[in-house]
């Protein structure tokens, strides 16, 4: 597998599949969500609404509709609450859930937000440690996805998943 960080707009990646950090209602919200929902079109929200919700830790799959990537997996992050309520099992849930669906559709490529680091308020550098740690544990899974990209929306949390990854 290979593990890599870019700075940039998810929505504009050449990927298989992006993962949206969804709230659990699936029919759109802000920050990156707001960005997948505008770039694809209306046409996503009308699928997501099939879907019946999504619990925190779950992760649910579509099309990508107008994005260059094929597939979408909206995946629902936990609220931070100082940690001791779950948090870091969760987050890892939404990477592995997710990884566990692209595989399924057999694709090669997958890109990934910062999960619950916006509005969700998880500390970035604790968040970045359980997507690089899952996603590795994930390679060793049979089928399992052979490119994971970190697609970071700001400079400095690009810095902290280049340090990370080593
Ligand atoms: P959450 O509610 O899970 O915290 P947010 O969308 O608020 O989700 O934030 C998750 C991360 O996505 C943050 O690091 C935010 O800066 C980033 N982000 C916002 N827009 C985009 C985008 N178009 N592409 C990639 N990342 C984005």
């Amino acid at each position: 597998m290979q593990l890599s960080a870019i700075q940039g707009d998810i929505t504009t990646l050449a990927v298989d599949v992006i993962v949206n950090a969804a709230n659990s209602s699936l029919l759109g919200g802000g920050g990156v969500d707001g960005a997948i929902h505008r770039a694809a079109g209306p046409d996503l929200v009308a699928e997501c609404g099939l879907l019946g919700g999504c619990k925190t830790g779950e992760a649910k799959l579509t099309g990508g509709y107008r994005l260059p990537a094929k597939y979408i997996v909206h995946t629902v992050g936990p609220v931070w609450r100082g940690g001791d309520e779950g948090e870091p099992a969760l987050l890892a849930s939404c990477y592995r859930r997710s990884l566990e669906l692209a595989a399924s559709r057999s694709v090669v490529s997958i890109a990934f937000p910062c999960i619950s680091t916006g509005i969700f308020g998880y500390p970035l550098r604790a968040a970045a440690q359980i997507a690089i740690d899952t996603a590795r544990a994930h390679a060793a899974d049979p089928g399992s996805i052979e490119q994971v990209v970190f697609c970071c929306f700001s400079a400095a949390d690009l810095a902290v998943y280049r340090e990370l990854l080593g």
